[in-house]
């Protein structure tokens, strides 16, 4: 039964069940309407009632300044690895050419083009900070679109950590491109348990004085800490962790980039400077035209997201704060049991950028770490604390602590952590 378990799963993750319950009944029939959430057309005001009020409290939880818009975006975190580019790259283009054209207002079409080609060749980068996969795979997905000359990682943390992530690497030794067209960090990293604990200083200028496009992926995060928007221009999270069911991906990003976007480059230009051209579906400025409805989007996810933004409206008066300190206070129950038995259990990343989301940890009681970690996993599962096996790529045992997952449970597999270490397994 679901109240005797406790589930630690990275993504899809647990919902509290109270939502659960209201999206079960609204799949059915939703306000006496005689049909379904997910039945009703994305066209109708209903639908419109539902993303507006949700994208509201969204705005309402984070703070989300007035210089911002939420967009619901589909495809994923996966998909805003191409989108976050795409878009980048047009705004970039569009600044360029005003900046010729203010330089020599009467410049031709074609003198234009051929100074934007010499800009795209030498002055055009775009820099990803690895701090784990999720970063890894953006920057990857960079290569492979726009090819190596353009993309700059500033920093591979592996370097300096055996071959390993685990950790933030020292900012001075961040090789950043001079004008970077975009930044691109992954404020949690999932996978790993590496999690920025602040806003990397050596960005603060470059991002405040808007020059250079700051991306955050917050897919792990979002909801758990304030995001010091007057530095970041585009914000993205898959909602299926903290957020809400599998389905949407919601983009907060300022408005005056997105107008940058509307109706500017056509894709000829873009084409003509060897540029990708963005797919329809991923350029902010068509889903912030259409209201985030330029085609069908799952209202049934907007709904299950604006359910559990309510429930966390009523939970903390004081919004995202409130629910940062009891994500600190969770994590901070594991870790220092963790910490309290270094021959029984190792966590991961070093102490200064452990997540407090997902906590990544090995067991090397007895000196095997295969047979400890299966008999850690298989005493957890038989006292209904699941989800716990760590990511195939790396192995070992991840809890994820998200927002769902309440300290009670967190206090569960605390008692388990020190009954195993203690105990003969
Ligand atoms: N970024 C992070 C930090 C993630 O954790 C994930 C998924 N776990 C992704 C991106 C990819 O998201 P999606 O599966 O929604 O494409």
């Amino acid at each position: 039964k679901r109240e005797d378990v406790v589930y630690f799963g990275a993504g899809p993750a647990y919902l509290p069940t109270d939502v659960l319950a209201t999206a079960a009944a609204a799949l059915q029939n939703y306000q006496d309407t005689g049909l379904g959430v997910a039945e009703h057309s994305h066209r109708s005001q209903l639908a419109a009632d539902i993303v507006n009020n949700m994208k509201a409290d969204l705005v309402n939880f984070l703070e989300v300044p007035p210089s911002h818009e939420v967009l619901i975006m589909q495809g994923g975190g996966s998909g805003q690895f191409d989108a976050t580019l795409y878009n980048t790259i047009s705004i970039w283009v569009e600044q360029q050419k005003q900046q010729i054209l203010q330089s020599k207002a009467e410049a031709s079409e074609a003198e234009v083009l051929e100074q934007l080609q010499q800009k795209v060749k030498s002055e055009l980068k775009i820099d990803y900070l690895v701090t784990g996969s999720w970063s890894l795979k953006a920057s990857q997905e960079a290569v492979r679109l726009l090819g190596p000359d353009y993309v700059n990682v500033a920093s591979d943390a592996r370097k300096s950590n055996d071959g390993k992530f685990g950790k933030i690497p020292e900012e001075s030794t961040w090789k950043l491109s001079e004008k970077p067209a975009m930044v691109y960090l992954c404020e949690n990293e999932t996978v790993d348990g590496v999690e920025f604990p602040s806003f990397p200083k050596v960005l603060e200028s470059k991002a405040s004085n808007g020059g250079t496009i700051v991306v955050g992926d917050f897919s792990s995060t979002i909801l758990s800490r304030r995001i010091p928007f007057e530095y970041f221009s585009i914000v993205f999270f898959g909602a299926q962790k903290n957020l809400g069911s599998t389905g949407i991906t919601p983009v907060i990003v300022r408005k005056d980039l997105v107008s940058l976007l509307t109706g500017k480059n056509t894709p000829e230009l873009i084409r003509k400077l060897g540029l990708p051209v963005s797919p329809t579906t991923l350029d902010y400025s068509v889903i912030a035209k259409n209201n985030s409805l330029y085609n069908t989007l799952s209202i049934f996810d907007v709904f299950v997201a604006g359910q559990v933004l309510k429930k966390l409206l009523a939970s903390f008066p004081d919004k995202v704060h409130g629910q940062e300190v009891v994500a600190g206070r969770k994590s901070a129950l594991l870790y220092d049991a963790l910490d309290a038995y270094p021959e029984v259990y190792k966590v991961v990343p070093d102490k200064n950028a452990r997540s407090r989301m997902n906590i990544c940890f090995r067991v090397t009681k007895g000196g095997n770490i295969d047979e400890a970690e299966k008999a850690f996993l298989k005493g957890a599962t038989d006292r209904g604390l699941l989800g716990l096996k760590g990511h195939r790529s790396v192995g070992g045992i991840r809890a994820s602590n998200y927002n769902a997952v309440p300290e009670s449970g967190v206090e569960k597999l605390v008692a388990f952590v020190k009954e195993f270490a203690t105990a003969a397994y």
